[in-house]
């Protein structure tokens, strides 16, 4: 076996055949000059095999995987091929991507490693400042999402996530069905949102969604019964919830206020404990609860109010779930608590897009779930500076896409 034979099988060089090799031991830089088999060239555009014309007068450099600490360099004369269809251009590079600098095994890789780790951990790895990578990363993923039209929406979830401190914030769509992130655009609110109907979904996708979800801001609910004409919206449960936690709170937080030192002291640590679902309470927390009914009859109605609410959600027939929330209602503005009548106001506007839960249990929960990922890629990067490169780590995690996939089989090498 000559050397050269030795290294094509070492680095695994299909179809490609080493004629020099130069080591360039204190950059630690292995240059391998190149070519294949095949003699013909190929027009990078139709795949037709086409007459060459000249070779170029200078080469091109493409930087392949790391080995052993080793930065890999690709070098290779290419050639000018004449197309019938397309005129003269240049040949179809077999390791690459047309006008790449790199090769399709170091950009599998560097998809890989970026949805694993930081890009500032890839970077090291890859031998690449981290800079350079993110830029490469950003036109790598507009490339490979390039042209990629969003499909068989049904199940529509939205929600915001902020990516930087002082409010900054990203809008998500999330495709409930397949449980992945099939947009992220800048801001919240109504302009956001509207830019993914419009620009994205055709008339025919909008009237074939069926199912939204999202929390119960305006902006949110008004683009999706704007746009969708066929789709019926459910409010998230767990938004619900949190509202109603809210109201009952805000009582405890006006009894605090007025309460003196004594009747404090009864009161500290409740606010968990107001918070907890019935499902996880132990013995000792009822306890203290009913207590309450003698200690403070304001926080002790606010509670058993949220309680009773709870059960709303079990019910599986929608007429038996209608029937209570009148009920609930009733008696909630029978409280005469000013948070919880505020509630039962929302409540009221929103009905109509509370009660198909009965029938359908669709919650934002998987998008919440997804947006627990976003989060994590989030924190491990300590937050995003900009834009574009956070919708890059979307897309690639969290993504519709599945973007390691469509590099070509075998040049993926984990
Ligand atoms: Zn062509």
């Amino acid at each position: 076996m000559t050397v050269n034979k030795f290294i094509r099988k070492l680095l695994d060089l299909k179809g490609l055949i080493v004629s020099v090799f130069q080591l360039k031991a204190r950059d630690k830089n292995l240059i391998l000059w190149v070519k294949t088999y095949k003699n013909g060239c190929l027009c990078p555009k139709c795949k037709r095999r086409c007459r060459i014309v000249r070779t170029m007068d200078c080469y091109r450099e493409w930087r392949d995987i790391p080995v052993c600490g080793w930065s890999v360099f690709f070098r290779y004369y290419p050639r000018e091929v004449m197309c019938p269809t397309h005129g003269r251009i240049q040949e179809e590079i077999p390791w690459a991507e047309t006008y790449a600098r790199i090769t399709y095994r170091f950009e599998y890789l560097m998809l890989v490693y970026c949805q694993l780790m930081t890009q500032k951990a890839a970077a090291r790895i890859l031998h690449i400042p981290k800079s350079t990578l993110s830029d490469m990363l950003h036109r790598l993923i507009k490339r490979l999402r390039d042209g990629h039209r969003i499909r068989g929406l049904k199940t529509i979830g939205i929600d915001e996530i902020s990516y930087c401190k002082g409010h900054k914030y990203a809008t998500i769509v999330y495709d409930i069905d397949r449980s992945c992130v099939v947009w992220a655009g800048p801001g919240k609110g109504l302009e956001s949102i509207d830019v993914f109907f419009e620009n994205n979904l055709s008339e025919y996708q909008k009237k074939n969604i069926k199912w939204a979800t999202c929390d119960m801001s305006r902006a949110y609910i008004g683009a999706i019964e704007n746009h969708c004409p066929n789709a019926t919206l459910v409010l998230d449960r767990f938004h619900i919830a949190k509202a109603l936690n809210d109201a009952v709170d805000e009582v405890r937080k006006e009894q605090w206020r007025i309460a003196d030192p004594d009747e404090r002291k009864a009161l500290k640590g409740l606010r968990w404990l107001l918070f907890k679902h019935s499902s996880n309470r132990s013995k000792k927390d009822s306890r203290t609860l009913n207590a309450l009914s003698k200690g403070n009859r304001r926080i002790h109605r606010a509670w058993v109010l949220k309680d009773e609410f709870e059960q709303f959600w079990e019910y599986k027939a929608q007429w038996a779930g209608e029937r209570f929330l009148k009920r609930w209602m009733t008696t909630a503005l029978k409280s005469r608590l000013d948070p919880i009548r505020d509630f039962v106001q929302t409540l009221r506007n929103n009905q109509h897009r509370i009660l198909p839960y009965i029938g359908s249990k669709l919650t934002n929960a998987i998008g919440e779930g997804l947006n627990r990922i976003i989060r994590i890629i989030k924190n491990r990067a300590s937050g995003f500076r900009s834009l574009p490169a956070f919708i890059d780590m979307i897309y690639l995690t969290v993504g519709d896409v599945d973007l390691p996939a469509q590099i070509p089989n075998n040049f993926r090498t984990l």
